[in-house]
């Protein structure tokens, strides 16, 4: 029988802060071309998971697998050539700079830090920035913010902007794309009409998705499966319909 592919996969990852537990054996595992949902009360330790699977925080225990390849050892920035991209819970712009130039951002970390070459290969050099610049602008026209590219990024809208830095993560070309609550601060219909976005790039792609999220509605709408973590470890897996149902999960929300 063939195994189902995992792009991503964690187990028994532990994270702590001085004495504080964020994670304790925390698994989490994202198949190929899936929304998968990671959800939880505040602090249940859903960026902190994040952090670990983009090597921004060290985990003390536990392995984590990108597209089979261990990550321990990789460099954060090695990792974006592995296919993983994210955005942050908090906004991460450039506000001066073009919108333009700030989904280049995304398509330059593909190419990694080839410093040296700007010194011994300068021609090349200008080959990526023109690549670069094609493919942010291939990205924008899949997000339909073309029209956009010249806009200082800060001039935009609240739900622009949120647009802009998955048009960015999708330059960087991933496998897996991590969002960190990206629907935080958008109205009840930026919600949907962002819901639809995400999904549509998903199916274009093929992309697998791990989505933090606090809209319910959005969650339930958009994941193919959903793993539930409370005060640092998990606490459920299951559909949609499963989680919606689960003890143990309403209680946990309801501060039980
Ligand atoms: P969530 O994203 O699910 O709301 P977090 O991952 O942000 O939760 O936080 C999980 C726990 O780890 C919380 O108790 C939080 O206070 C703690 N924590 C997160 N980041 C840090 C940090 N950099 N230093 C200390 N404690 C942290
Ligand atoms: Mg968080």
């Amino acid at each position: 029988i063939a195994e189902v592919r995992l792009v991503l996969e964690a187990r028994d990852v532990s994270v702590q802060f001085g004495g504080v537990k964020a994670l304790t054996n925390v698994s989490v595992s994202v198949k190929a071309g899936e929304i998968c949902g990671l959800i939880g009360p505040n602090g249940a330790g859903k960026s902190t998971f994040l952090n670990a699977a983009t090597r921004l925080v060290n985990y003390t225990s536990g392995s984590i697998m990108l597209g089979g390849q261990p990550l321990e050892g990789v460099g954060s920035r090695e990792m974006i050539g592995m296919g993983i991209a994210r955005t942050f819970q908090n906004l991460g712009i450039y506000g001066s700079m073009t919108v333009l130039e700030n989904v280049m951002l995304g398509a330059h970390h593909r190419f990694g830090g080839k410093f040296a070459q700007a010194i011994f290969a300068p021609s090349r050099i200008r080959a990526e920035e023109r690549s670069a610049r094609e493919k942010a602008m291939a990205v924008l026209e899949e997000v339909g913010m073309v029209e956009l590219a010249a806009r200082a990024a800060g001039s935009l809208s609240y739900p622009l902007q949120k647009r802009m830095e998955i048009a960015r993560a999708l330059a960087a070309e991933p496998k897996i794309l991590l969002l960190d609550e990206p629907a935080g601060g958008l109205t009840h219909g930026e919600v949907h009409e962002f819901g639809s976005l995400v999904d549509g790039i998903r199916r274009k792609r093929n992309l697998s998705i791990l989505l933090i999220e606090h809209h319910m509605g959005l969650v339930m709408s958009l994941c193919d499966r959903i793993i539930v973590l409370h005060l640092g470890r998990n606490l459920a897996e299951g559909t949609p319909s499963e989680i919606k149902s689960n003890d143990a999960v309403i209680a946990a929300y309801l501060g039980k």
